[in-house]
């Protein structure tokens, strides 16, 4: 989400200027409370930017899967363990060697390119 990250940002000049300004009074326990809430709107900038970096390239790495998918010339995915082989992904096992992160639902368009490498398997099978 830009918008929030563009609202920290700002935030965060704004009370660094009122920060410099109090300190330019002399204004010395103002100066901290200004100086310190800018430092935690920072953070919460650089978090939001992190964030919206991780989707991005989520989005690109999920574009390129189905692109390579459509091609046909992705490799069928491994299983990670044997609860997602019985349980067509639904489900996974105390030893899956997926991490936790990514034991979540699918995407619709991987889901899309697994279904249709579970048919192509089963009509060659
Ligand atoms: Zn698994």
């Amino acid at each position: 989400m830009i918008r929030l990250e563009a609202a920290f940002g700002t935030a965060t000049a704004l009370l660094a200027a009122a920060g410099t300004a109090s300190a330019s009074h002399h204004l010395w326990w103002e100066t901290a409370v200004f100086l310190g809430v800018a430092v935690f709107s920072l953070e919460g900038a650089a978090r939001e930017r992190r964030a919206r970096r991780d989707r991005e390239r989520r989005a690109r790495v999920e574009a390129q899967r189905v692109q390579l998918a459509d091609r046909g010339d992705a490799p069928a995915p491994g299983p990670c363990c044997r609860f997602w082989q019985s349980s067509e992904g639904a489900v996974h096992s105390h030893d899956c060697t997926r991490p936790p992160a990514a034991r979540t639902t699918l995407s619709e368009a991987e889901q899309r390119v697994l279904n249709q490498l579970a048919d192509d398997t089963r009509d060659s099978a």
